[in-house]
């Protein structure tokens, strides 16, 4: 399984070079965020050895068993965490994130700066924006967004660098990722996270700076436990 993920990654990367490039944008200006929750250790280092260098994982504590080891080697990596955040998981996110891209509520916002003056560092933040303003999701209501962001912009000043969404499922996304795309240029933020296995070439036509890939890479998600990492706790 462990080779299939070198020759995933190229293909994923070639889809993006090819979505970027139909969109006149500069496939370079595309970040690929490598998802490997529930995916064990073994699995982010085949992906590192074919060159990827940006992963994304949705629960800190699994973050933390998988990545811990990693940091302490040469190879340099970036973490986002990209699922919802509770307050008391904040403080291990502020610790080894580059990247929180679940920022949606002001108790977090709150969290997340107490954590940082404990902490010594503050990564970069995303707003989660609830495009689809979907009962079960996380992210900021649209009707808020604008208001939300601002006061964290107040807040976090530059480190807050861009918005981020998961469209509702069985819809068409572009409309919800141009909802997104608008709304940073109303803020004037550059990063826009947006687009997953199935529809990251239309997010990256609507404008995404950053996709977050996950099965197209890695292959389906073994069942939540059976991996060799900790069990992630609720
Ligand atoms: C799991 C997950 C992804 C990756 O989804 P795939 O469909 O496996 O590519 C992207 N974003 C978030 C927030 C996720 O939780």
């Amino acid at each position: 399984m462990l080779p299939a993920i070198a020759g995933a990654l190229a293909r994923v990367r070639g889809e993006l070079d090819l979505a970027a490039k139909a969109a006149g944008r500069d496939p370079g200006a595309v970040s690929l965020v490598a998802v490997s929750k529930f995916h064990p250790e073994a699995a982010v280092r085949a992906a590192m050895a074919a060159g990827q260098r940006v992963f994304g994982e949705n629960r800190v504590q699994e973050a933390l068993g998988k990545f811990a080891l990693l940091r302490q080697e040469p190879t340099p990596f970036r973490l986002h965490i990209i699922g919802g955040l509770q307050t008391n998981k904040a403080r291990d996110a502020v610790r080894i994130a580059d990247v929180i891209e679940t920022l949606d509520r002001p108790k977090l916002a709150d969290a997340i700066a107490d954590a940082s003056e404990r902490e010594g560092r503050l990564p970069d933040l995303l707003v989660q924006v609830n495009v689809g303003d979907e009962a079960q999701k996380g992210g900021v209501a649209m009707a808020e967004a604008d208001a939300f962001i601002e006061s964290v912009h107040a807040r976090f000043g530059t480190r807050l660098r861009g918005l981020m969404c998961i469209p509702p499922a069985e819809t068409d996304p572009k409309p919800h990722f141009l909802w997104l795309q608008a709304c940073a240029a109303r803020h004037g933020l550059a990063e826009l996270s947006m687009g997953m296995s199935g529809d990251f070439t239309d997010a990256i036509a609507c404008g995404a700076t950053e996709v977050r890939v996950g099965t197209a890479i890695f292959g389906h998600r073994p069942p939540a436990g059976t991996a060799d990492v900790p069990t992630p706790s609720l």
